[in-house]
């Protein structure tokens, strides 16, 4: 037996269960993070072991038995006033004094503006691997966690493994994986951790939360289940007014194409695809998009794919439910016309 194997099959079998953290931000949660329930409840029956979640906050109990009503059969808490906030320090603390204690196998983030800030941070002080925008995961004959994400531009598919270190940690971007069931059943076992960090050994301190005044006329297309999308095919800004049109009759809302985007067009938020969001709509209406695979990442998991291009090579019609070859001047308005019609 070759003692060095040994020693690392031996460090890593000290590591089980698979662990999501469960994003919040005054006690809301985030989506992403059941939907890490989801895909964490695949994995953790693979390995056969608990799904377990990772609650972090001040008065943040609920959220462990609304972790247990989308599969979680444990949940690990760190509940207490400095945790109030969001601050990298004192979450990193909580994080690694669990990770030291209870030694999961698997950790999943949401790869939000706090999941990517804290698993980088953790894996970081845990000496471990970290693979972010993961779009598929899975496990390998040896427990490996099989990491799928896009790669070189989003033109090829990577999978990665962290064969040599534990745990394992990966982030996820909203709306990838699909939401699991609401079971309504909220048993489960909490295990409460007495763990604080001194306010004086955290420099971040807030002061105030301002909320951003763009927030009133932000649209979530994330969340959308109509999303009628524009590329560089819709011409002008001004034209996107035609696509904003047929996306009220469907109580939708206009998404773009990075091309709509960096041409000034549309705001950054609205950008679909592998640098903007990942949407899963029930119906998604590709307007002047070509397709490009950075595009289909954000797009291809939608229920259905309505196509509109004139060139009727274009890539977004292999991913297409319905195409439409033809100008769409003149096909939009005309869709537009028969919805309201109907
Ligand atoms: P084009 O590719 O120029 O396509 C325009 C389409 O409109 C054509 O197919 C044309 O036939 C059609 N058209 C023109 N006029 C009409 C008409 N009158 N009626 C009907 N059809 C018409 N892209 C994203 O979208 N999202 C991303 O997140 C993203 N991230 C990227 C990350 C990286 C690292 C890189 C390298 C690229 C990324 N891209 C992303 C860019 C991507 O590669 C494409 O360049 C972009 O998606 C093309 O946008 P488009 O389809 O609007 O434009």
């Amino acid at each position: 037996i070759d003692p060095e194997a040994a020693a690392l099959a031996e460090k890593l079998a000290a590591y089980r269960g698979v662990w999501v953290f469960i994003e919040q931000t005054e006690g809301e949660p985030v989506r992403v993070s059941w939907e890490l329930l989801g895909v964490g409840k695949e994995l953790a029956a693979k390995l056969g072991v608990e799904l377990c979640a990772m609650v972090i906050g001040e008065n943040v109990e609920h959220l462990c038995r609304e972790a247990f009503a989308y599969g979680a059969r444990k949940a690990y808490l760190v509940d207490a006033p400095v945790f109030k906030h969001y601050r990298t320090e004192s979450y990193v603390e909580a994080c690694c004094h669990l990770i030291a204690k209870y030694k999961p196998e698997v950790i999943l983030m949401g790869a939000t503006g706090m999941g990517r800030d804290l698993a980088g941070a953790v894996a970081t002080r845990v000496s471990t691997g970290l693979t972010a925008d993961c779009t598929g995961l899975d496990i390998d004959g040896k427990r490996n966690l099989m990491q799928t994400r896009p790669a070189f531009g989003g033109n090829i598919m990577a999978t990665i493994m962290c064969d040599k270190f534990r745990p394992q940690m990966a982030t996820v971007r909203p709306n990838v994986m699909p939401m699991p069931e609401h079971t309504g059943s909220t048993a489960g076992e909490i295990v409460r951790e007495e763990f604080s960090v001194p306010e004086a050994n955290i420099f971040t301190k807030v002061i105030e939360i301002i909320r951003d005044a763009k927030s009133k006329s932000h649209v979530d297309i994330a969340g959308a289940d109509f999303i009628v999308s524009g590329g560089r095919g819709v011409m002008a800004p001004e034209n996107f007014a035609m696509l904003q049109e047929l996306a009220d009759e469907l109580c939708g809302v206009v998404g773009a194409s990075r091309s709509a985007v960096d041409a000034g067009w549309m705001p950054q938020e609205r950008q679909v695809g592998q640098t903007g969001k990942t949407v899963r709509p029930k119906i998604y209406i590709a307007c002047g998009i070509s397709g490009a695979i950075q595009h289909l990442v954000g797009m291809q998991d939608s229920d259905v794919v309505i196509a509109i291009n004139r060139d009727r090579n274009a890539p977004i019609f292999e991913v297409a439910t319905y195409g439409i070859v033809g100008d769409l001047f003149q096909i939009v308005p005309m869709l537009t016309e028969q919805i309201r019609d109907l």
